[in-house]
């Protein structure tokens, strides 16, 4: 089936009991015990199944290709359970340029029983040199937030795997409708799915997929059921319902964002645009190798340093100024305002999640800021 069928069937029975063609939401915490002690239904306790959990898992595991698929209450839970699953010592490689929500986790949280080195993944003799007898775990970001830098993501494994390691990806930019890093070989998908796969800015999740399930795996699964970072029912619900547009809405996202670069790439005010769909990103040839479709995310430099972009945020009126991403409504970020004092990232570097807006209103509206005096 293509992925466009997935969305829509993968997760969704007639329900058994009313015919009704939507799934309904079970909220019980508890189910009861068959005579024998057993639950034949598959449900105990809700911090450990549910069914629209189950339902939703199910659609996930089906659209990245994966063997099974754990649903978490965020992105930052499915990422902590990854990391919580790993034994004391264990060194991860991740990216310099990664969601700084993640680093910070690591930095602040498992400082002490965890080592890691943050490094440029593509520096093949970097990556070779950086790797030790403890590294367990390559991260990858791929594009990463905020620079849209692409990680060459078959190599990274070839040399990961070539020691054993596994390797993750933060697939929460691409969708599994831009890039599916397991097929690529990967070893573990995590999504924020608060972003694209939500799609609404209307609710909070994350997801884990995994290509196989075997002990790491299942000490993954062990992790969530006793740390109990689930979604609710009715999240796993909402987020069931908004995937069926998923593939939909990953066009409109890529076509806008492809045609906005292009009209920012043209702009006298623009110094720099960052998007894998444009031929002048340094690793587009790469992107087209492992992209199927480049997404709703770039990056832009306004020249001026970070007084004229301000100007252009305060001014922009489609574009809402609010952090996150991947919902319908096109949102502009600062990043370096929210990412701290040691952030790296470009002082007049603008983020911008694309929406579905018309593009035509989308680029009078960014002119219009760009201009404004
Ligand atoms: N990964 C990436 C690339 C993100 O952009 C985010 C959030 O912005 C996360 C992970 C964390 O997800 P959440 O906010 O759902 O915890």
């Amino acid at each position: 089936m293509k992925i466009e069928t997935l969305a829509i069937h993968a997760a969704n029975h007639t329900d058994t009991a009313t015919s009704a063609v939507i799934q309904p939401i079970v909220l019980a915490t508890t189910f009861e015990r068959d005579a024998d002690g057993g639950y034949s239904k598959g449900y105990s306790y809700s911090r450990a199944g549910n069914p629209n959990r189950n339902a939703l898992e199910t659609v996930l595991a089906r659209l990245e290709g994966g063997a099974d698929a754990a649903a978490f209450s965020s992105g930052n839970a499915a990422g902590m359970a990854v990391f919580q699953s790993l034994k004391p010592g264990t060194h991860i490689i991740a990216p310099s340029d990664m969601y700084h929500g993640l680093r910070n986790q690591l930095k602040e949280l498992f400082e002490g029983i965890l080592t890691f080195d943050f490094i440029d993944l593509n520096d093949e003799a970097l990556l070779r040199s950086t790797i030790n007898a403890d590294t367990g775990l390559v991260w990858i970001e791929t594009p990463s937030n905020p620079l849209l830098k692409i990680t060459d993501v078959k190599k990274v494994i070839a040399i990961a795997h070539e020691r054993d390691i596994k390797v993750a990806c933060d697939n929460t930019f691409a969708s599994p409708l831009g890039q599916q890093p397991l097929t690529l070989g990967a070893d573990l998908v995590m999504h924020s799915t608060t972003k694209y796969l939500g799609g609404h800015s209307d609710l909070t999740g994350g997801a884990l997929i995994t290509a196989q399930t075997g002990a790491w795996w299942q000490r993954i699964l062990q992790v969530q059921q006793m740390g109990g970072a689930i979604p609710s029912p009715s999240d796993c619900y909402w987020l069931t319902r908004s995937i069926k547009t998923l593939p939909y809405r990953m066009r409109g996202h890529t076509h806008n964002a492809q045609l906005l670069a292009q009209f920012l790439e043209q702009h006298p005010q623009v110094e720099q645009v960052l998007y894998p769909g444009l031929p002048s990103h340094p690793q587009h040839e790469l992107a087209k190798s492992q992209m199927l479709s480049f997404g709703g995310m770039l990056s832009f430099m306004v020249k001026g340093g970070q007084e004229a972009a301000e100007k252009v945020l305060s001014h922009t009126k489609l574009f809402t100024s609010a952090t996150s991403l991947g919902g319908v409504e096109s949102l502009i970020e600062r990043r370096a305002a929210i990412e701290g004092p040691d952030t790296k990232t470009p002082q007049n570097l603008l983020r911008v999640s694309v929406g579905l807006e018309h593009i035509d209103d989308l680029i009078e509206d960014m002119q219009a800021a760009l201009e404004a005096r």
